[in-house]
Formats: structure tokens, sequence, C-alpha cells
């Protein structure tokens, strides 16, 4: 990085300056070169550069009569928050004075009912949500260093953190600002309705990088805290997969409040430092429902029963169901005892899909081809030791059922086509049943016949037919089922094609597969991405 170069008659008039600096704020001025010291850079730490003066203003009319002076007297200024930016924005200049704002730190107003928070600039961060987290609010845009960076140090970077995804960066919550000119002249932009004619002016001085002047008062939109925040952590192979599961996860329209990844190596580096206790090679997964009816607090206890038990799947068995219509339990109770009658598999009672699942097991899954995923199904198949983990199914958080009765009936059809043949063993039965029965109906015939009694007719002979109708009808459907079936398994079309990998090679293409395998569980017929190309 060039420096601009030094204009020695200005650097020649420093005494002169720091006198006119101490009539401006008398007890914020710092000229000795240890004081200065500690302002030679920001968070650049490559780039050093003592100040010629630095000077901490109280107020905005301070501020304004220090820019006045300077742009009277042609000497450069540079604004300066918490030191925090990493692009040397704060770096000072040896023939520059700096303005650090970090005396300005007033809370001006919280106003509630605006959804709003007046403060000066050198409020950090993170204090404005402390000022207002105990009524259930809070600040969105949080970049990493909110501890440290002050407001008025992100309205110049226009900064932002993981909420950004869903709430945006500091200009989607900045409604007004009140900027001192070059030539000292105090202006506001915006305010408490974020209003403004005209230009978007308050929108060309944020991220303007104290270019344009010095912001001396800052309006920020608050929001309410969610009533419920839970925190996921999922574990990928590899880059592409993460962010194929990212993108998937986007484009199904929910947009969380915040998403951050870290590759391997950050992972690494952060578990050594302080072991919040990261996967490292991902050996397990969890599959949840997204809203909330699934504990993610489970996790813990279930990895736990993982270890201990040995097991390869610890699968989740509903002690109780809250929030569901009372048809709902009904019909899930008697279908799972139907199943479980009418299969050979081994598919616990009153499971869902919450389980904790090992690498290999779910390596199995994956590898088996079928087209209609009965995945409560498929994972009763693969074997390995499973244990039950009880849990209480919690109500639906947000959201609404994917599952209207209809495509309950299309699930409860591929689970039985899928894992039983039992249905066509019924048909035989009948048919077996209804062939005696025509067998004895034939000899009651020749019976009444040869006795001379006549059988009295139509209707009856009508009911039989339109029953042997009905059920030839049921039966032929059954099979037609089972056929489609095989016409599907035997045409043997991926399920899922990932259409780009970037760096991929044939180890990622399988990762990205299984991204996507996972999030479309039991989705009956594979409602995955098709090939487009
Ligand atoms: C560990 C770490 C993590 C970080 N994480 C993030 C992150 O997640 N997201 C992100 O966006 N940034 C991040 N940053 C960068 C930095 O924290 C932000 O840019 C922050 O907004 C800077 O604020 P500050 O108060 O420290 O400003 P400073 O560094 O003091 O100044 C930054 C710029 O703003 C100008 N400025 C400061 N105050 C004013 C004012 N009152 N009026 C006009 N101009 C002013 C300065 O002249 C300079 O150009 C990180 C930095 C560190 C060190």
């Amino acid at each position: 990085m060039l420096l601009p170069p030094t204009d020695s008659k200005i650097v020649a008039r420093r005494a002169e300056i720091v006198a006119a600096l101490k009539d401006i704020v008398p007890d914020g001025v710092v000229a000795d070169p240890s004081g200065l010291a500690t302002f030679d850079s920001d968070a650049l730490s490559a780039y050093h550069q003592m100040p010629l003066v630095c000077v901490l203003p109280s107020n905005r009319e301070q501020v304004s009569a220090i820019l006045k002076f300077a742009q009277a007297e042609g000497v450069p200024i540079v604004p300066r928050g918490a030191g925090t930016s990493l692009s040397g924005g704060a770096l000072p200049r040896e023939d520059g004075i700096l303005i650090g704002m970090g005396r300005m730190k007033r809370i001006i107003e919280i106003d509630y009912e605006n959804g709003c928070v007046v403060v000066e600039p050198g409020v950090t961060n993170l204090n404005i949500t402390k000022a207002v987290e105990a009524n259930g609010f809070y600040y969105a845009p949080d970049p990493s260093s909110q501890i440290a960076c002050t407001i008025g140090g992100n309205v110049a970077e226009n900064s932002g953190g993981l909420h950004c995804l869903k709430y945006g960066l500091t200009t989607n919550n900045l409604l007004g600002v009140t900027f001192v000119l070059p030539g000292g002249e105090i202006v506001t932009l915006g305010g408490k309705s974020g209003a403004q004619g005209g230009l978007d002016l308050l929108g060309l001085v944020t991220g303007s990088e104290g270019l344009l002047g010095v912001v001396v008062e800052v309006v920020v939109k608050i929001l309410r805290k969610a009533p419920v925040t839970r925190t996921l952590l999922a574990s990928f192979d590899s880059v592409p997969a993460a962010g194929a599961c990212v993108a998937a996860i986007i484009a199904d329209g929910v947009v969380p409040a915040a998403m951050e990844f870290m590759d391997r190596r950050a992972a690494e580096a952060i578990e050594s430092y302080n072991q919040p206790g990261y996967p490292s090679g991902a050996e397990a997964i969890l599959i949840i429902d997204a809203d909330l009816q699934d504990p993610p607090e489970l996790l813990a206890p279930m990895l736990q029963a993982m270890r201990e038990s040995g097991a390869d799947v610890v699968y989740g068995v509903r002690r109780s169901r809250s929030g569901e219509t009372a048809f709902k339990r009904a019909t899930a109770h008697g279908f799972y005892r139907l199943l479980s009658r009418a299969t050979e598999v081994d598919i616990p009672l009153d499971a869902g899909d919450f389980r904790l699942m090992s690498r290999r097991a779910l390596d199995a899954l994956l590898a088996m081809p079928e087209q209609a995923r009965f995945i409560r199904g498929m994972v009763a198949w693969i074997g390995f030791k499973q244990v039950p983990f009880a849990y209480d199914r919690q109500t639906r958080f947000a959201g609404e059922t994917k599952y209207p009765l209809r495509k309950m009936i299309r699930f409860a059809l591929d689970a039985l086509t899928g894992f039983s043949s039992a249905p066509l063993k019924l048909a035989s039965h009948v048919g077996f049943g209804l062939s005696v029965g025509s067998v004895l109906l034939v000899l009651y015939i020749a019976y009444a016949w040869l006795s001379g009694r006549s059988i009295q007719g139509w209707t009856s002979l009508m009911l039989i037919v339109v029953i042997l109708g009905a059920i030839q009808m049921f039966v032929l459907a059954l099979m037609g089922e089972y056929i489609g079936r095989l016409y599907n398994e035997a045409k043997k079309r991926p399920l899922y094609i990932v259409e780009e990998i970037a760096g991929g090679d044939g180890q990622n293409a399988r990762l990205g597969y299984l991204a996507d395998a996972t999030a479309k569980s039991d989705r009956p017929g594979g409602k995955g991405k098709r090939p487009t190309k």
C-alpha cells in the first residue's frame, strides 16, 4: 500500500495546530509520542504511522469546529472509531489530524414505539443490543468485532455480520445520520422514520469510509428478538457439499437468521484454541424436522447414547406428540402397527425421521437405489445396531405440515408396497376364499335344481357380480401399484444429479448427491432436483 506523501509544511506548523485544537477541545488533545503511538494503526496492523496530532471531541460542536479549522488551514483529517477496520481506513497521516470519536458514546434515546435507537457514533455495536435486550429487542448487524467496533465505524464501512443474510448490512438498518461536512456544516439525513426526500444521500454516506465527513449521530432500527432461537451445526465432507446445502436451504424459501461457514482448517484452528467440540470428519449425521418438533438439544444425549451403546443408529421414539390432531395421532398409531404386522422388516413403532446415524450407516442407506424412498423402512432394512431414544415431540414452532391427507395416503401406500408383499398375499387369500365360495354356490345351485326348488334370482345375482367385480378391480389396482413400482425401479434413473461442482472429483460428486438425498428424505417418488442440462 502506498501512503500519501507527507506535507512537510503542515508538519512544520504542528505546535500551532496543536494549540488551536486545544482551544477547541481543551481536555481532549493527544500530542505526546507515547499517547500518539496507541493510534498509529488500525487492525491492518502491517501499516503504522503516527498522526500529527489526535483530538478526542465530546460533542458535535467540537467536531464541527475541528473540521472548520482543518479546512481553513488545509490540514487533512482522518476520523477514527475503535480502529478495528481491516482496510487501513483509520490509518493516520503524519501531516493530519486524527479525530477519535470514542468519547462520543452516549445512547441518546431508545424509542421502542418507533423501533429505533438514537446514539452517538462512539457507541459500540454490541452496546446498542445490550441497551435494548432486556426489553426483547436487538440491533441486527453484528460484525464479529461488535464488542469493540463503533456504530460510526459501522456506518463508514457499511459493516455486517452473521445476521446479514436475513436482516441486511448496516445500510439496511440505518434510519438516519447527523453528519459534519468538511467545512463544519452539520447536516441531518433521514431520521426515525428513515424518510429522506430526493436522492438517497444516506445510502451515499453509508460505506463512504470517512471521506465525506464525520458522523456525529446515528439512528438505527432495532428488531424484536425471535421468541425462540435454535442453533444447528451441520458437518460436511467437502466445501461443495456444504455450499450445495446452503443453496438448497435458500432455494427452499427458508432464510435462516444467520449462517456461517467454516472450512476444516478454520474449524481445527478454533478447536485447538478453545475446544468448542466441533465435529472432526463428520462421523455422524442428525436428521431432524426443521420446525422444532424434534428438539435440537437432544443431539448431545443422543450422541452419548450412540457412544455408550456402540450403535450405528439412534432413532427417536415419540413418547408423546404435542400439537397434532387426534385424527393424525390415531391414524399414525394404527398405520405403524399395521405396517409392523405386514412386513418382515423390523420397522420401529412410533418412530419418525428424527435419528442420529453413523457415517457407515448413512453410506449404506445412500447406496440403496430405490426411487420411492420410505426412509424409515430403509433405515430399518440396512441393519447395524439400532437403539431407540424416547423423547417428547414438541408442537410445531412455525410453518405448516407438508403432508396433507392425500400425501399421507401416498406415503402409506409407498411404505406398504415397498416393504411388504402382504397386500398381494391378502389378494390371493381373498381370491381363494371367493373360489371356495363360488364352488359352494355351484353345489348349492345344483342341489336346489335337483330338489326342484327355484333360486330367487336377479338381485342376488347382481349383488354377487358387483362384489366380485369390485374385488377384482381392487386386486388389479394393487397389482398395478406393484408393477408401477417395478417399472420405476427398472428405469434406474439417478435420484438427483448435481449439475456443477467447483473443483469437483468423484468423491465430491457423491457428497453433493448425499446432501440432496438427505435433504429430501421420505419424499415419495424422490422429488429431487432433476437434471436440466
Ligand atoms: C476481529 C475482527 C473481526 C471483524 N469482523 C467484521 C465483520 O464480521 N464484518 C465487518 O463488516 N467488519 C468486520 N471487521 C472490520 C471492522 O470491525 C469494521 O469495519 C468496523 O465497522 C470498523 O469500526 P471501527 O469503529 O473500528 O472503525 P475504524 O476502524 O476506527 O474506522 C473505520 C473507517 O470508518 C471511518 N470512521 C470511523 N468513525 C467514523 C465516524 N464517526 N464518521 C465518519 N467516518 C468514521 C474511519 O475513517 C475509517 O475509514 C472486523 C475487524 C476485526 C479486527
